[in-house]
């Protein structure tokens, strides 16, 4: 993994680049020089981050070969209702998955049920809800605009047009209306009330929406994806103990290799297990788990909570700076990894300013703000995380001088924009 400068004590890259370079020179080409990209760009993508070494030999190993569909037959399972294999030799993988599920119930100090087998957060998304709802069944959610995910009930993915969709909003200052929750809540009755986000800055309050979900007797689903390597880390409250099923993708805060987990009650077990496979997914790419558990392995260790709260520490300084710059930070600041800052008052779009960034190196992406007034292609805002910097080692001052030189960036779009006005 490369360091704060872009820096390489390992040899890793290198090796696969030689290997991959035998039989296609042009896919090695294109790897290296993404390598080299991610090497020497600032990357403020709140949900991407580096994994190690580590992590992307177990996702490269001989396990990618193996077909396992079904779940592991071992006694030791403790939770799991649907036992057993499709194939012959599977001694290895079963150890391996129910090994996973372990250290992620560690991870997470719980003794839900887990499933280590989606291959995205959007995957687990789909089983989740499968596991509990019907088409046509009413989901309330976070609303896409309002930093919502995809599969949280847009019209244009699976959630929305599988479900009836009702969305709760935020407030005039951006952070969600548990007043409004309720209130749909007891309006819609839904059959399950989901939070998670993928943009926002805020604690979100699990307890307050289990109550509403028990009030109006709706299963209750948290997606952690963003802030589950905060939330493992105790660096954001837990919603074990509060959700009736969790899920999370383990390539953002996590830092691990892409993919899905869903934790659910135990008595849903069984109904999850098969919404994974055999309804949603054919066999479980084994590789991959081995990447999760090794990432598991990663997030018990001390350095990881040091990493954690470093993350948020920075975090809340880079938010700090802007706003001692002038900007606007949507809600005024941050509790987690990431913030969006509000362009609405700018001639420029968030697209341009990201356009604009990539130019000079710096790697983030256009956001809708609460109250968009531009399209979701164009939009009013930028939104920025801390975590894959705060791996490479930045801490509170670096993120700080990334402010100025975003400034600097924008600075120079607004004396573009001005030259444009002027020459009409
Ligand atoms: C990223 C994200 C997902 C989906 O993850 P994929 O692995 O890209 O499918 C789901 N929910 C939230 C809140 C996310 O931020």
């Amino acid at each position: 993994m490369f360091d704060r400068n872009g820096n390489d004590n390992s040899n890793y890259n290198q090796m696969i680049v030689e290997e991959i370079k035998k039989v296609s020179p042009h896919v090695a080409e294109l790897v290296e020089k993404e390598y080299l990209r991610q090497k020497n760009n600032v990357e403020l993508i709140a949900s991407e981050n580096y994994c190690s070494e580590a992590v992307m030999a177990a996702c490269g190993s001989c396990l990618s070969w193996k077909y396992a569909e079904g779940y592991p037959q071992a006694p030791t399972v403790r939770y799991s209702g649907n036992k057993g294999r499709y194939y012959g030799g599977t001694v290895n993988v079963d150890a391996l998955e129910e090994y996973c599920c372990d250290l992620w119930r560690k991870v997470f100090n719980t003794d839900y049920h887990v499933n280590v087998q989606p291959h995205s957060g959007s995957q687990a998304n789909f089983a989740a809800f499968k596991s509990v709802l019907e088409p046509g069944d009413t989901i309330l959610g976070l609303s896409l605009s309002n930093g919502g995910h995809l599969t949280h009930g847009s019209p244009v993915n699976f959630s929305g047009s599988l479900y009836n969709v009702i969305s709760y909003d935020v407030d005039e200052h951006g952070r969600i209306d548990m007043e409004d929750v309720r209130k749909k809540a007891l309006e819609y009755k839904p059959k399950l009330i989901l939070t998670g986000a993928s943009a926002y800055a805020r604690i979100i309050d699990f307890p307050a929406f289990a109550e509403i979900a028990k009030e109006v007797g709706a299963y209750f689903m948290v997606d952690m994806a963003h802030i589950a390597g905060l939330v493992a880390a105790g660096e954001h409250p837990t919603p074990f103990g509060y959700a009736d099923i969790v899920t999370t993708t383990t390539h953002k805060t996590l830092r691990g290799p892409r993919g899905g987990l869903i934790f659910a009650r135990t008595d849903l077990a069984k109904k999850v297990d098969s919404a994974v496979f055999p309804y949603s997914q054919g066999g479980p790419l084994c590789h991959i788990i081995a990447g999760k558990a090794v990432c598991a392995e990663e997030a018990l260790k001390p350095e990881f909570k040091t990493y954690q709260h470093q993350v948020r520490l920075n975090c809340a300084a880079l938010a700090d700076e802007f706003t001692k710059m002038g900007y606007k930070v949507v809600t005024g600041g941050t509790d987690n990894h990431v913030f969006l800052l509000d362009l609405s008052d700018e001639e420029f779009s968030g697209k341009e300013l990201q356009a604009a960034c990539d130019e000079v190196g710096i790697t983030l992406n256009k956001n809708t703000v609460p109250n968009e007034k531009r399209s979701p292609f164009q939009t009013s805002g930028v939104r920025i995380g801390t975590a894959p910097m705060t791996t490479r080692g930045y801490l509170e001052d670096d993120f700080r001088a990334v402010a100025h030189r975003i400034d600097d960036v924008v600075k120079e779009l607004r004396a573009q924009k001005a030259a444009e006005a002027a020459e009409k």
